[in-house]
């Protein structure tokens, strides 16, 4: 070989061109993209805040997205001790997840339906931001719901009341560890499972002792407090000497009102399946002080005004983590090809998308009703009694189609829906999360069981809203009869609670698809779910279903 000879042309180290792989998703606009979701919004009333639903839509597709990826990557470090050994018991969050804080506290996914109280529907403009942040990273939705939710029972307590909310609501985050006296804006956790009990809460052992006007001491522990640097928590205990006086609800703030860090005590942070960006601890409190928050021994039925709107958020997550995986699974057939033809060309593929958007756009319609029911309940005994059966019904149902939903839509991609980089492993790991916290998929089924039984306006509210559709599709007729019948045999019912709950939900979902008006739609939905014209998975609609109709509702080219 000549030495002289220029270095060869041929390009070095190429072996090959890379191609048939979709363009990249993001930036993408979540708002615009989702006709399920805004077609939802507006039937139940909170078109009015499209501008602030747009402007979420954008940023959650765009600057969200990677901040979630970097937040989920870099996940949150327990550090007990400063530098000299003092005891500081703080976690330390990656800079990105203070952003998505920053920019969710900001454009109202905690503070929304406060803020707009006095508008109606306010409610249901709050769980779209809800959906469209979630779709971003999933595990700041706990803090940012946590604090949403704790509105109605702080107000239990007026002093504190006037104290807290005005920060709770406030659109400025503070990650800062300082007391809340020096911050604009403050986040809220919640503590309630301890070691020997989490759905059996009443069986807490945390003992709070008295100091005199309303103030006590806690001593004891929690197994499972997310979000451990929140501002202040919302917790039961039993009041200690009271006997089996039964719970109360205490407001325990981080740092006590010298200022110095409250005496809550982190053991460790969880090693968790998923749900990276989040931290969740064990805690103990030593002589920790608190507030009490409602009637002693009524804490229960105070935090369960809390609890009613977290489960809500249950839905609201596992419904925007299934729109997400969809949309990926959308986005990536439309752009690969295989035998010669695009993925969603393919009748089979169309078949399984078209039947993951039917679903999806199910879960969509029944989230936003219940966003509704809440916001009406204040003035609408009737909606009240809605909310109430159908947050459990939905809590149950939602989030326990999640964790196969994703796995479905994962499987769209192929092998590289596996890999990191798709964000689908992180769907997958957030999946099963929403229907095991806030009470599990049982409790939810013994819930729908007792509010029927006990409350019979939940009852009247829910066959009002179904019987609302009635004549809408004869399978749908034939499966109120049915479950109606289910509900009358009073044999066994606890034994058959998923069963029926399981059948609740899907008329419910009928009810509303056929409501909204879409006739193929709610057609597909009754001889699907309803007259049981579907197999086990998904993909299995029958030949005549509107396949194109589906998957262009589901995300327009
Ligand atoms: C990531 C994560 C974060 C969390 N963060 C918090 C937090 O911030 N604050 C907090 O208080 N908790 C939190 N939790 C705890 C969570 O709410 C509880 O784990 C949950 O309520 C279940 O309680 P448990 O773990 O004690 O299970 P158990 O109560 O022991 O239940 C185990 C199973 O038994 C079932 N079961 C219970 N009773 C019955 C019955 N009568 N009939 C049939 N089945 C029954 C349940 O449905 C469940 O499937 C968190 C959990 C997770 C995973």
């Amino acid at each position: 070989m000549d030495p002289q000879a220029p270095p060869s042309q041929a390009p070095v180290f190429r072996t090959h061109m890379v191609e048939n792989q979709p363009p990249p998703l993001v930036p993408y606009d979540l708002w615009a993209t989702d006709l399920p979701l805004r077609e939802a919004v507006a039937r139940e009333g909170g078109a009015w805040a499209e501008a602030e639903l747009a402007a979420y839509g954008r940023i959650a597709g765009d600057a969200l997205m990677p901040l979630g990826v970097l937040a989920n990557e870099n996940r949150p470090k327990f550090k007990p001790f400063d530098r000299y050994g003092n005891r500081i018991d703080e976690v330390e969050f990656h800079p990105a997840y203070h952003r998505i804080m920053e920019l969710g506290v900001a454009h109202g996914v905690p503070n929304f339906a406060w803020r707009n109280a006095d508008r109606p529907a306010a409610q249901v403009a709050r769980m779209a931001l809800s959906y469209l942040h979630n779709q971003a990273d999933q595990g700041t939705s706990c803090p940012l719901t946590m604090t949403y939710a704790c509105v109605p029972a702080l107000r239990h307590q007026p002093v504190l009341a006037a104290q807290w909310l005005p920060k709770v609501v406030a659109t400025a985050y503070d990650g800062g560890h300082v007391p809340m006296t020096q911050k604009a804006g403050v986040t809220i956790g919640m503590g309630m499972t301890e070691k020997q009990g989490g759905s059996d809460v009443r069986s807490n052992s945390t003992l709070a002792y008295p100091l005199g006007g309303g103030e006590y001491e806690l001593v004891g522990h929690k197994w499972f407090f997310s979000a451990p640097m929140s501002d202040a928590f919302l917790v039961l205990a039993k009041i200690a000497g009271h006997g089996d006086g039964g719970l109360s609800c205490f407001l325990l703030p981080r740092f006590a009102a010298n200022g110095a860090r409250n005496a809550i005590c982190i053991q460790r942070l969880k090693d968790k399946l998923g749900d990276w960006s989040n931290a969740s601890s064990e805690v103990e409190f030593q002589g920790a002080s608190a507030h009490l928050v409602g009637e002693e021994g009524r804490g229960v039925a105070t935090i369960l005004e809390m609890v009613a709107l977290t489960r809500q958020d249950c839905m609201i997550g596992s419904a925007s983590l299934m729109r997400q995986a969809l949309t990926q699974a959308l986005h990536h057939t439309r752009y690969r090809k295989a035998f010669g033809k695009f993925l969603c060309e393919q009748p089979l593929m169309r078949n399984v998308l078209a039947d993951l958007a039917l679903e999806s756009e199910a879960h969509t319609a029944l989230t936003a009703r219940v966003a509704r029911a809440i916001d009406a309940s204040p003035r609408d005994p009737a909606e009240a009694a809605f909310a109430r059966i159908a947050t459990a019904i939905g809590k149950y149902w939602i989030c326990k189609r999640a964790a196969v939903f994703v796995n479905e839509a994962q499987e769209c991609l192929g092998g590289v829906g596996y890999v990191e980089e798709t964000t689908m492993p992180r769907l997958y790991r957030q999946a099963p999360l929403n229907s095991i916290w806030e009470g599990s998929g049982n409790i939810q089924c013994l819930d729908v069981l007792r509010a029927l039984a006990r409350e019979p306006v939940t009852r009247a509210a829910l066959f009002e809203e179904l019987n609302r559709a009635r004549g809408g599709h004869p399978a749908f007729d034939t499966a109120v009869a049915s479950v109606a019948d289910a509900l009358a045999d009073p044999e066994m019912l606890e034994l058959r609670a998923r069963t029926i709950t399981e059948r609740l939900a899907l008329t419910l979902q009928a009810a509303l698809l056929i409501g909204a008006g879409h006739r193929q739609v709610a057609d597909t939905f009754c001889e699907t779910r309803l007259a049981g014209v579907h197999g086990a998975a998904f993909g299995t609609l029958p030949v005549h279903a509107p396949m194109t109709t589906l998957i262009a509702r589901a995300l327009p080219h």
